[in-house]
């Protein structure tokens, strides 16, 4: 049995003032009225010495009493195990990842400890699709622990990649970008798994045995231009893996989240633009059809933004695999690189997204349709496309 104790941050924050406790966090002061200061009389027990039993008999409470006390400090996080035991972890983890279980220790409660967190980290598998802006994720998520990490790329590195995708050194220049991040992940973390693999997306089917092993997805391709994406998001929602994808324009930097069947997916962002933005039809095909044959000439790729953004990219991965804390709603972040005025926003699932919508869900297409065909879908707004959706 576990013995409970208040975090020892809690405790540090923790005051006293006539009928109620006081905790005052970073942005919040959590309050707890304790009009007769049995509550606070009740936490003064609350060190880890102590199991249930003992806790009941001291301040002549039923064991019932004192798990609704425990509970309802639990809700506010503010309790931790204090005999956590960190099996399924080794003696170098522990020592290795010390101030992640400090991070997660914030998180933990009586049914989660700081070290479940953790575990949960090693046992994911994540595949990172294209290795430009997706080394510098691959090494968030290599020193944060994932334990197998997958990398796919075609690419060879080049020197003019180093100014931003800064895990890769001079002396990988003319490698494959597969073989010198397995390498570097590897110096980085020998606990971890690296799989790469030296492959072109082409189709969603080229992904498929690479998706199917993968707890999580991240699409960091931009070759073809929008497609690649679409490849990515095909070939996760036919196996209904959750990815991510992240690109850096010349002034703002959007990452974006894709639930399958929940959120709005890759196609539902070109439905939902061109439906809020009916001039936007020619801007995609632009984007579509051009640019593709020199995609690194314009690129304006700049260390300090691609570190942010594939920073919210990780930072939303973690929450995802650990559950420490939930995730935001809005799953489409914009960055404006130059005022930094993060905002997020919402991608509504469309009934009538050829790769997600209700109809496309029955048949589980695994690629997607033709670009064409889904700026036709976008423009159909409102002429019935909804009502016409088939009851399946
Ligand atoms: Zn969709």
């Amino acid at each position: 049995m576990m013995n409970p104790a208040l975090k020892s941050y809690c405790r540090q924050v923790m005051s006293r003032d006539l009928d109620v406790i006081r905790f005052k966090m970073e942005r919040t002061t959590l309050e707890i009225d304790d009009p007769d200061g049995s509550i606070y009389a009740f936490i003064q027990l609350l060190d880890g010495s102590r199991g249930v039993e003992e806790i009941a008999r001291e301040r002549q409470l039923t064991l019932r009493e004192v798990e609704e006390g425990l509970s309802m400090l639990d809700r506010y996080r503010l309790l931790t195990c204090g005999t956590a035991d960190p099996s399924g972890l080794t003696e170098r983890e522990k020592l290795r990842y010390k101030n992640n279980f400090t991070y997660f220790s914030l998180y933990e409660s009586l049914a989660e400890s700081r070290f479940d967190f953790q575990k949960r980290l090693k046992e994911a598998t994540v595949a990172v699709v294209g290795l430009g802006g997706g080394s510098v994720i691959a090494a968030w998520l290599a020193a944060m622990g994932v334990g197998r990490i997958i990398g796919v790329d075609f690419d060879r590195v080049e020197l003019n990649n180093l100014n931003r995708q800064f895990f890769y050194t001079e002396d990988d220049v003319g490698e494959y970008k597969t073989i010198a991040l397995q390498r570097r992940l590897l110096a980085l973390n020998r606990d971890v798994r690296v799989e790469v693999h030296e492959r072109r997306i082409d189709s969603a089917r080229s992904l498929s045995d690479i998706v199917e092993q993968a707890d999580l997805v991240v699409g960091a391709i931009d070759t073809p231009p929008l497609l690649g994406s679409r490849f990515v998001n095909s070939a996760c929602l036919s196996r209904r893996v959750p990815s991510y994808y992240l690109s850096i324009g010349n002034r703002l930097g959007f990452y974006f989240r894709v639930l399958p069947y929940e959120s709005g997916c890759t196609d539902c962002r070109v439905m939902h633009i061109m439906r809020n933005d009916p001039s936007a039809a020619e801007r995609i095909r632009r984007q579509v059809s051009g640019a593709a044959a020199d995609a690194d000439a314009g690129n304006p790729g700049f260390a300090p933004n691609v570190a942010m953004m594939t920073a919210l990219v990780a930072a939303d991965i973690a929450k995802q695999l650990t559950g420490y804390a939930s995730l935001p709603d809005m799953a489409f972040g914009i960055v404006p690189f130059h005022d930094m005025d993060i905002s997020r926003s919402l991608i509504p699932r469309y009934p009538d997204c050829p790769s997600c919508g209700t109809a496309s869900s029955d048949s589980r297409a695994v690629e997607p349709v033709s670009m064409e065909q889904l700026l036709d879908a976008a423009e159909a707004v409102s002429t019935g496309t909804r009502d016409r959706e088939t009851p399946s």
